[in-house]
């Protein structure tokens, strides 16, 4: 399945292109958990894209492997290619991909290299293939600023937060960074400037920088958090359920602050930023997502326009109906019964026993389908879903605030979604049961 284009077409502005993404965990005994299955979508300059989807559904393993942070019993397969608009043309000439497929056991990636042609004008750069240095070096807080799930674990608890933003910027932005070219530091004055620039970016305040993270509020330890996620200025951010935790005020403040440093872009102004954001809270995603993305059992079920999703029209998968209806100020009806064990997937659509529209066709897994005048296009057993067509530059986000989901890549993209189903008028939703709240 695909959400966007080939990579030999796609647009200078995308910041991530991921294809065909596997994840799975090798177990004692012969067990295998399929924690991702074929995933497949772009994050573009400017843009938000919220993943979503219950606890356990594979979003945050898919954010490990982006960051080659699994564990030694996971292997991966597909493509994550940071493209142009992220490397700054820095991208370097390599070996190409390795096909599909799983490697053997104990490997996390296919080829040990760390580029692959990504047709971007030049070669980009994929993580799964990218060795451990490379990642270090050049990928974590460089390229890809991770904003933590929990950041009172993140933060290293004996030291203030000027000392690890400080030693953050050093690491970061001094002479082996690739912004060493445009200043090393000279000096502890100039060290300590920019990491109290650091943190005033992240609404970090200046009296607070030489507190330890015990002394903090959540939110506080939230913002400490994003500005050592934005002291390398990378142009994608990562969060990885970064409300986790806060009360609905703080969440605001965050997704808005997130929100905020998308639409700005790096303080250096080369280029702007884009953010892929992995959340179970779907008032969050509200506020900040260009385009949503549901995840259901390690796959991606459903691609749409934020404001398609959360507006009238909404979703037409129905996990991503069941999803919106579980919300307090909608139906308040949660989704009947639980997802599958990741390691015991049924062999059709994994959502077919919570599924109200399930019919002997979903024994079959549905691939991903266009969304036409409203109604699914079913994708036909395992032929590739249909591609839509060239998306063009996303233009400044001048002035635009947060969920208004105004961009244009956001509204370039047709919906897409995974479910034999049509969701014609003619077959209406059922009416949803009433059953025991289940964890949502
Ligand atoms: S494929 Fe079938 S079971 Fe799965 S969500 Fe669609 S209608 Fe329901």
């Amino acid at each position: 399945m695909t959400d966007v284009l080939p990579s030999d077409a796609l647009p200078s502005d995308v910041l991530l292109s991921v294809r065909g993404l596997h994840v799975r965990f090798l177990l004692p005994r012969g067990r295998v958990v399929s924690a991702v299955t074929d995933v497949s979508f772009d994050v573009r300059a400017g843009e938000c894209l919220v993943l979503v989807g219950e606890s356990g559904c594979g979003k945050s393993v898919l954010a490990s492997a982006l960051l080659g942070l699994l564990p030694g019993n996971a292997q991966t397969a597909g493509s994550a290619v940071l493209g142009d608009a992220v490397l700054g043309g820095a991208g370097a000439p390599g070996r190409g991909s390795a096909g599909p497929g799983f490697p053997g056991r104990g490997s996390t990636g296919h080829v040990p290299s760390g580029h692959v042609p990504s047709g971007f004008g030049s070669p980009g750069l994929d993580l799964l293939a990218a060795d451990e240095r490379t990642l270090a070096r050049r990928v974590r807080g460089r390229l890809v600023g991770l904003v933590p799930q929990s950041p009172a674990a993140h933060l290293t608890p004996v030291r203030t937060v000027r000392s690890q933003l400080e030693e953050t910027v050093a690491e970061l932005r001094g002479p082996r960074g690739p912004q060493a070219a445009r200043g090393p530091w000279r000096g502890r004055a100039a060290l300590r400037t920019a990491a109290a620039d650091a943190a005033e970016r992240a609404a970090f305040p200046a009296s607070h920088l030489d507190r330890y993270p015990h002394e903090l509020s959540g939110g506080l330890a939230q913002r400490a958090a994003v500005a050592l996620a934005l002291a390398g200025d990378a142009p994608l951010l990562l969060a990885d359920e970064p409300t986790t935790g806060l009360d609905r005020d703080l969440v605001d403040l965050t997704v808005d602050e997130l929100r905020r440093h998308v639409d700005t872009g790096p303080a250096d102004g080369a280029g702007r930023r884009g953010m892929l954001m992995i959340t179970h809270d779907l008032a969050a995603a509200s506020r900040v997502a260009d385009r949503v993305a549901v995840m259901y059992a390690g796959r991606i079920v459903e691609i749409c326009d934020a404001a398609d999703f959360f507006g009238a029209r909404g979703p037409r998968h129905p996990y991503s109906r069941g999803l919106l209806d579980a919300l307090p100020d909608r139906a308040f009806v949660p989704v009947p019964g639980l997802p599958p064990e990741l390691s015991d997937l049924p062999p059709g659509c994994a959502f077919a026993a919570r599924c109200g529209h399930a019919t002997r066709a979903c024994g079959t897994v549905p691939t991903l389908g266009a969304v036409t005048d409203g109604a699914v296009v079913p994708g036909a057993g395992r032929t590739p879903a249909p591609v839509p067509s060239p998306a063009p530059a996303v233009p400044p986000r001048a002035g635009a605030s947060p969920g208004t989901g105004a961009s244009a890549a956001a509204t370039a993209l047709p919906g897409l979604v995974a479910c034999h189903h049509p969701h014609r008028p003619e077959h209406p939703d059922p009416e949803p049961e009433s059953v025991e709240p289940t964890h949502a």
